[in-house]
């Protein structure tokens, strides 16, 4: 096993600020759509991005001039620009021996000029850059670095914003961030005062294909429907957030089967809510699970776990329907932990390495999500080098990026 190296340390102390920020995969968003047209106009350039760097990809908050919205890591000049503090200007690719060779400088889109500014947190780490790209070789002044810098700041601020909002822009219910801290006080006096207590957690389901048929803006309308509708069901006192994508919780006042009821409720509310698409009507259905306090609980963090682990039991047995967490099933499905690591796929007698993000660790598995799959065999091993980590790995299931 290879020993653990400072930049690995502080690439996984980089990837804990990303999942912070916590906007990975989210929706394009007209604040920071707005940055990269400036970008465009100000400096004339064909490519303006904002970009996150994930573990083993580079992923696009908002772009303008390329058709994808994200790219393997490796293949990316922003990897560049992520350890450095300052930025990082290349007049002409093909002089430079890091670029000359990289297959969009040799080739299509046969970029020449770059000049990319670090997206730096408050506590110094570099979640992502903000760049401009042209397809001509060009001097980027000192005045043109300030003024990309500017824009980077500017979008740092608005991925501030976010990470303080209470409430989620598109629902208006809480927060994951708001969940977690409102649900962190409810659970400690629930602890103190040996009140019921319980968390139901949701997922829409198959929602990818809500977007793929209606488009975006219709899933959006769905998550908003969802939320309003959940919101109305609720109890003022319940704790209800957005705390993934279509993903939301709730955390309640309630013993086991007053949760349960209150879940059937929601699954009920959603699965007969109809929003209209033009002369068209959507229709959606969630997993519900459910997991209540015991004294075996040690914090909020094991109940949302719990009651997770329930969910996918519910996803597992064919989806829209409600499953309460008991120790038995949690032997079967173990909570898994939530996690953005950067990690590698190992084969071919340790000759073959792909990098790769490991979303979930449990000891029943993991899900990793990988530029693309082809390539990767059935059995492998799964190393994360900032934890001395290495686990014989069986591929069970997979998705077009995602094992
Ligand atoms: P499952 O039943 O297993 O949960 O399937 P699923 O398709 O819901 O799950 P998956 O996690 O594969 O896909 C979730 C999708 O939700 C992918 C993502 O693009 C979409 N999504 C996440 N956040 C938003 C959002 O804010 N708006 C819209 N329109 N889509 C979103
Ligand atoms: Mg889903
Ligand atoms: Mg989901």
């Amino acid at each position: 096993m290879q020993a653990v190296s400072a930049g690995d340390l502080r690439e996984a102390a980089r990837l804990r600020a990303v999942e912070r920020f916590d906007v990975l995969d989210t929706p394009r968003e007209a604040a920071f759509d707005r940055i990269t047209r400036l970008i465009k106009t100000v400096f004339d350039v064909p490519i303006a991005i904002i970009s996150v760097i994930d573990g083993h990809r580079q992923w696009y908050k908002a772009c303008e001039g390329l058709a994808v919205n994200e790219v393997e890591r490796k293949a990316t000049f922003c990897q560049y620009t992520i350890p450095r503090e300052e930025p990082l200007i290349v007049a002409d690719a093909t002089k430079d021996p890091r670029f000359a060779n990289n297959p969009m400088v040799s080739s299509d889109p046969h970029i020449r000029f770059y000049a990319g500014v670090p997206l730096r947190t408050r506590d110094g780490h570099n979640i992502g850059s903000v760049c401009a790209i042209g397809y001509t070789p060009r001097e980027f002044s000192d005045r043109d670095i300030a003024i990309l810098q500017d824009f980077a700041d500017l979008a740092m601020d608005e991925l501030e914003l976010r990470q303080h909002a209470s409430s989620d822009a598109l629902t208006g219910v809480l927060s994951r961030r708001a969940f977690i801290d409102q649900g962190g006080k409810a659970f400690a006096l629930a602890q103190r005062q040996r009140f019921d207590f319980s968390c139901i957690v949701f997922d829409v389901d198959h929602f990818k294909s809500v977007n793929d048929h209606f488009g975006h803006a219709a899933g959006d309308k769905v998550l908003s429907g969802v939320a309003r509708q959940c919101s109305a069901t609720l109890r003022d006192v319940d704790i209800f957030g957005r705390v993934g994508g279509e993903e939301f919780a709730v955390l309640l006042y309630t013993g086991r089967s007053g949760a349960l009821e209150s879940a059937e409720r929601l699954r009920a509310t959603i699965e007969t809510m109809r929003l209209a698409h033009g002369t068209q009507e959507m229709q959606v259905t969630a997993s519900f699970g459910v997991a209540s306090f015991d004294p075996g609980t040690s914090s909020l963090q094991e109940l949302i776990e719990r009651a997770d682990a329930a969910m996918y039991h519910s996803k597992h047995a064919g989806r829209n329907r409600t499953t309460a967490w008991n120790s038995s099933q949690g032997d079967q499905v173990r909570p898994r932990r939530r996690v953005l690591k950067a990690g590698q796929i190992v084969f071919n007698a340790r000759m073959s390495t792909i990098d790769c993000t490991v979303r979930s660790l449990g000891e029943d598995g993991a899900t990793i999500d990988v530029s693309n799959t082809a390539g990767i065999p059935g059995q492998f091993l799964l190393a994360i080098r900032a934890d001395r980590f290495e686990a014989k790995c069986r591929v069970v299931g997979q998705a077009e990026r995602r094992l």
